[in-house]
């Protein structure tokens, strides 16, 4: 049996009198690709953040490969690759420099080139970041999160706003990153991105979980409940889970 590598149980999280996150729990396998499926203001970002060490929570608890958030934030720290904001990516400073100087606050030793030409982008070794395309800043973004070697790790809406192809190829570069071993959680708004990414998706709206399966099973069971068109026609969408 595969090894639970995050566990999240009655996960709560208020902003003031707002309840954001209503005690959720799920838990995600040692290298499977998990998604977080829902629309915008569902509670994803704030449930990732907190796994992340990035937020605080209201209550629940959290442990990430067998450590406890709140006694070891630190060693989750170290374990987990976490997408940087825009705003780290220090202008003056091109790719590989980037990298270098991550690589110096993880205290890693990286070979910059190979992380780049890892997603593709040993061509922009010397490019600024603010120089690329969408789909560039993105593969940049997800190489940034590989540079600590991380067992999971975490991208919130990573194909957001891309073109299909830049979608595409995001998708192709989050496979491999799996096939080595590591462990992915993915949050989207794109049915068919979690259909053809995710081993499991927890469907969550308005800081519930209303359902939890595979694709496959999520669709068999909207098909079973009455969605009549065979999905070669037009595929059941997620929102089909949220309560009208
Ligand atoms: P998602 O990522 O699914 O779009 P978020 O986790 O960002 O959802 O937000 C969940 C809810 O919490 C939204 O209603 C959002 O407006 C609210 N929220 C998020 N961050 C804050 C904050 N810092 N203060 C107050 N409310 C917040
Ligand atoms: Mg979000």
């Amino acid at each position: 049996m595969a090894n639970v590598m995050i566990s999240v149980k009655d996960l709560v999280k208020n902003y003031g009198d707002f309840n954001a996150v209503k005690g959720i729990s799920f838990e995600v396998l040692e290298n499977e690709i998990f998604g977080l499926l829902g629309p915008n203001g569902a509670g994803k970002s704030t449930t990732l953040e907190i796994i992340e060490t990035l937020r605080k929570k209201t209550s629940g608890s959290v442990q990430v490969a067998g450590y406890d958030l709140d006694e070891s934030p630190n060693i989750i720290k170290g374990l987990i690759g976490v997408q940087l904001q825009a705003s780290s990516y220090y202008p003056g400073l091109n790719l590989l420099q980037l990298i270098d100087l991550f690589a110096g606050l993880y205290n890693q030793k990286v070979d910059g080139m190979e992380l780049l030409r890892s997603v593709n982008l040993e061509e922009k070794a010397k490019a600024k970041f603010k120089e690329l395309s969408g789909g560039q800043k993105q593969r940049f973004s997800v190489a940034t999160t590989l540079i600590n070697r991380p067992k999971v790790i975490f991208l919130d809406e990573p194909t957001t706003g891309l073109d299909p192809q830049a979608r595409r190829n995001l998708w192709e570069l989050i496979k491999t990153i799996k096939a080595q071993g590591t462990t992915i959680i993915i949050t989207t708004h794109y049915m068919d991105e979690a259909e053809y990414l995710c081993d499991r998706i927890a469907i969550i709206d308005a800081g519930k979980i209303v359902a939890l399966d595979t694709p496959d099973n999520l669709i068999d069971h909207l098909v079973a409940s009455g969605f009549e068109r065979p999905r070669e026609v037009k595929k059941p969408t997620w929102k089909m889970y949220l309560s009208s």
